[in-house]
């Protein structure tokens, strides 16, 4: 059984905002990835990851959308998609680190996560990119 699901129009235009992030953003070898995050009431919040001199203090992009989403008073989230851009017009569609994992599912264990590549991007619950979740 696969677990892939074709995306909505609404996911696609979830991966534009964050290209849209990630050229508006982008400085080289610092604001590279951003992530686009969608509430149930379907409003868009957008991060850029924070590139740090220590390399585990980075701020990824998906955790930015958060913080952007959670400071405007959104607590209810139904996906996410984080891409890689060069701020000239190149992208990549990134997944989820282990940590941005860990975060997505504690905000919402049905959420889904846009994965795969701009060319066949598709997407999964959360809880299947990581099973066997202590609740
Ligand atoms: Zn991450």
């Amino acid at each position: 059984m696969s677990r892939k699901t074709e995306l909505s129009e609404e996911d696609r235009e979830l991966i534009e905002a964050a290209k849209e992030a990630a050229d508006r953003l982008h400085i080289d070898d610092f604001h590279e990835v951003a992530a686009a995050l969608r509430t149930t009431d379907k409003r868009i919040f957008t991060g850029i990851h924070i590139e740090a001199n220590v390399g585990f203090a980075d701020v990824c992009g998906e955790v930015a959308a958060f913080c952007t989403a959670v400071s405007s008073g959104h607590r209810n989230f139904e996906a996410i998609v984080a891409v890689w851009g060069d701020g000239k017009g190149s992208y990549k569609l990134l997944s989820p680190c282990g940590r941005c994992r860990e975060i997505i599912s504690d905000f919402n264990r049905n959420m889904w996560v846009i994965v795969g590549s701009l060319k066949q991007p598709y997407k999964m619950r959360i809880s299947d990119l990581l099973p066997l979740k202590t609740e």
